[in-house]
């Protein structure tokens, strides 16, 4: 599969060679949200500089505006989260015993979604909102900059580079979170499972996930929480056998 940047194609595969079970159906729940983040954020570009007038004005900006914006983004983004974290946790299902009722499950990851998407959103307009206020205060302050420099400026909040880390990062955030449902589950029947990291080989460089740091360890040895571990991580977990 061919992906926007050729120096980020997914490498869903450990050091060792053993693939990511989803990886495909990551490859394919990836780029779909990737698409759909292009899309919000250049509309939210769109919204933001017709709310910041001309000449650009932060204090047009209002709680409101935010509000509706952050609306728009989590209406966007909720749905795929729910979707992937349901397709995780089908796919660790299949390979360990099935003890609950699939509505419950279908609750949960709906409640996590609802839940996460949240907080994430309101982390993403955070960021978004310093790079406004640093790129505004700077467009007021030098004169004859025009608003398509102002608009090329703040690429860097709305651009295809942001939308692929986040949909990256997030994409592995709810599938690792299926796993840990199915995990919760098994352990609310009396199974006893840990999820054990797997590090994919695209972060060879990386020394949070890469350098053995994590591969192949039991989530008692992580210190953290499961992936992502950091921005743009593809890492991934599988479910292992606990002696009882
Ligand atoms: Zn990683």
């Amino acid at each position: 599969m061919r992906l926007p940047f050729g120096d980020t194609k997914a490498i869903r595969r450990t050091f060792f060679g053993e693939m990511d079970p989803d990886g495909d159906a990551k490859d394919v729940d990836e780029l779909r949200l990737l698409r759909l983040l292009k899309a919000r954020l250049n509309g939210q570009l769109d919204d933001v500089l017709a709310e910041l007038g001309d000449p650009p004005d932060l204090n047009n900006l209002s709680p409101e505006f935010w509000d509706t914006e952050a609306g728009k983004l989590i209406a966007v983004i909720r749905p795929e989260l729910e979707r992937m974290t349901m397709t995780g946790i089908a796919s660790a299902a299949a390979a360990v015993p099935v003890l609950w009722d699939e509505a419950v499950i279908a609750r949960e990851a709906a409640e996590w979604a609802g839940r996460y998407v949240y907080d994430l959103v309101t982390g993403l307009d955070a960021n978004t909102l310093a790079l406004l206020r640093t790129v505004v205060s700077r467009f007021v302050q030098t004169s004859g900059m025009t608003i398509g420099q102002l608009r090329s400026e703040l690429i860097p909040a709305f651009g295809e580079r942001r939308a692929q880390m986040i949909a990256v990062t997030e994409t592995t955030r709810a599938y690792a979170e299926g796993k840990r449902k199915v995990q919760e589950e098994l352990q609310r029947g009396g199974i006893h499972m840990t999820r054990i990291w797997r590090t994919a080989m695209d972060e060879r460089v990386c020394p949070i996930c890469g350098e053995g740091a994590l591969e192949g360890t039991p989530e008692s040895e992580w210190g953290r929480e499961g992936p992502p571990a950091h921005p743009n991580c593809r890492c991934w977990t599988v479910l292992s056998r606990l002696p009882d």
